[in-house]
């Protein structure tokens, strides 16, 4: 019988295969005795399946350095430490010596004990990681238990069907045929996620049953975009998934044929299009859609996954290398914007809710860190053109402090006779409703505006944009939302600062004609919506978009309000 299932779906794209349910591996041991003579042989077994383990992450590592991204390659190192901890590496020793148990038991019970502690987490981005250490230990597990690999028959399209899936098996499912894959746990933020967007698998988790509901062999259709999967669909959903697929394909490289031509409107607007990145392996993405620069570089993607600090010369490397790259076009280079859903174990506690030590205020508490940071940036803006933005900015305190601290950068850079761009442009996010209220005076103090529609909703709306309880009250086109922004624009505007928008709504094709009746000429966005947003923009009219979207920004009923925005899309 056909029925379907919804869960995240993680990219664009349809998959039509046979499902493949793997289990990786089996955690429901029971406790078997040892005999005294026979401990040292249970270590032993332990100790040769933990360097297993390691070494199999370490061969992918090397195998894979070329043609890994680098956040991929962040977690399988991430993973490695984490063999190293005592934790996993030295309490199921202990307890085999000490409770004469089975290795497997011993694993069980130190992997149970500390996710009893990841219980009493409430960071959503450190609950993630609940699931890379039952990945790690479910490695080990796996070669003490001698648990089969995967081996899939060629040719077919396969869809892996798991209840969870590391980023190290996702790599090692990549080099068989594997159309797609769909898990039962994972949330928007986790690494599986992560990863499949960055692997451009279609893929959609959080399905929560769908490894006891799918047999093996099913016929699925996993339509990514809608975050939907088909199972055993009738053979009229089969074929209209087959042309959905068919037709996604020639969608594709219909956008290919826009990579150079110029985004400007029906009546000869000129519009920029930068991209979104988080790290430099992303340039290869950017320079493929034919990006006019970098209108945000998420710098805090450096610091995530590790437990140190990268160091001013790690740091210093990474900006130049986007910068250099994408010369003569600017890098817009934001600093650290850690806390909320964003931690890393190796900086000092940031705040882990959305209104706490986040972004610009926890750098301002974190001096050293913070100039360490301005340095680096300040060296890269010597190799092309780079550009400082501040994140969560909400008064003017706190962006004259923030602009201190650029200066005191530059002091030291010059002491220490380092070049670097003296007149480099300092622009500000504007995304919490403070920032948009206070816009105009704002655009005064810095050289340009970047609008994090992101934050600017959750904290206009009061809605944490992490939590899906209250995703459906995340409303991009609610009036004051709209209002905020197109004050921000207007400002900006009126006194000739560059103003951009680089939150997700950029990316949204639908929002695409309200934006530009705004007046907004710069929008920035992730590589992989580039081709269709400068589609929507070739085929808009600004002059007749203008009246219209006056007309939305005075409309507080919400039917009306979605009447005028349907009015939109028709012009
Ligand atoms: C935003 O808030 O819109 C934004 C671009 O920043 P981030 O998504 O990194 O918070
Ligand atoms: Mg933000």
């Amino acid at each position: 019988m056909s029925f379907a299932l919804l869960g995240i779906g993680v990219c664009d794209g349809v998959a039509i295969g046979s499902a493949r349910l793997i289990s990786t591996v089996d955690f429901e041991v029971v406790r078997r005795p040892v005999a005294e003579a026979d401990i040292e042989k249970e270590v032993a077994r332990f100790e040769k399946a933990l360097a297993q383990a390691k070494n199999e992450i370490r061969h992918l590592i090397e195998t894979s350095a070329e043609t890994l991204p680098e956040e991929v390659q962040a977690f399988l190192r991430s993973h490695l430490l984490m063999l190293e901890d005592a934790n996993i590496a030295h309490k199921p020793i202990e307890r085999v010596l000490e409770e004469h148990c089975s290795a497997e038991w011993a694993l069980k019970e130190s992997l149970d004990r500390i996710l009893k502690r990841f219980d009493d987490i409430d960071d959503p981005y450190l609950r993630e990681r609940r699931e890379d250490v039952i990945q790690v230990a479910g490695r080990i597990m796996k070669h003490l238990q001698g648990a089969p690999e995967v081996h899939l028959p060629k040719g077919e399209p396969i869809i892996i069907v798991a209840h969870t899936l590391s980023p190290a098996d996702l790599m090692l499912l990549r080099e068989q045929q594997v159309a797609a894959f769909i898990t039962d746990a994972g949330g928007v933020t986790s690494h599986t996620a992560i990863l499949g967007r960055s692997l451009g698998i279609p893929s959609v988790i959080a399905l929560r049953n769908a490894y006891h509901l799918i047999d093996n062999e099913d016929t699925l259709i996993v339509d990514s975009a809608e975050g939907v999967v088909l199972v055993a669909p009738s053979e009229e959903e089969y074929s209209e998934y087959q042309l959905r697929q068919r037709l996604f394909q020639i969608e594709q490289q219909k956008l290919e044929r826009l990579t150079t031509a110029r985004a400007v409107t029906l009546d000869g607007v000129e519009v920029l299009l930068e991209a979104n990145i988080e790290l430099p392996s992303d340039m290869e993405a950017v320079h493929a859609v034919g990006a006019e620069g970098v209108g945000l570089l998420r710098s805090e993607f450096l610091f995530l996954n590790r437990t140190d600090i990268p160091s001013e010369e790690e740091q210093f490397m990474a900006y130049r290398e986007v910068v250099e790259s994408m010369a003569p076009f600017p890098v817009t280079i934001r600093t650290l914007d850690i806390g909320a859903d964003k931690t890393s174990s190796g900086l000092p506690s940031a705040g882990d809710l959305p209104l706490g030590l986040r972004a610009i205020r926890f750098c301002l508490a974190e001096p050293q860190l913070f100039q360490t940071q301005l340095r680096a940036i300040l060296r890269a803006s010597h190799y092309g053109r780079a550009r400082l933005l501040l994140p969560l900015i909400s008064s003017f305190a706190e962006l004259e402090q923030a602009l201190r601290h650029i200066e005191q950068a530059k002091r030291s850079l010059r002491a220490a006779d380092q070049p670097f761009d003296a007149d480099i442009a300092v622009g500000m996010m504007v995304e919490v409703p403070a920032a948009a209220i206070l816009a105009e005076a704002f655009a005064r103090k810095t050289d340009f505006l970047s609008i994090g529609t992101n934050d600017l909703i959750q904290y206009t709306l009061a809605v944490d944009r992490n939590d899906a309880l209250v995703a459906d009250l995340y409303d991009a086109r609610h009036p004051a939302v709209l209002r905020l922004i197109a004050m921000t624009i207007a400002a900006a505007t009126k006194l000739n600062k560059p103003v951009s928008v680089c939150g997700e709504m950029a990316a949204d094709i639908h929002c695409v004609r309200l934006l530009l009746g705004m007046g907004l000429r710069e929008f920035s966005l992730h590589p992989a919506k580039i081709l269709a947003v400068k589609r929507e923009i070739i085929r808009a009219d600004v002059a007749k978009l203008e009246g219209k979207v006056a007309r939305i920004l005075k409309t507080n009923e919400p039917e009306r309000l979605q009447q005028l925005l349907g009015e939109i899309d028709l012009l």
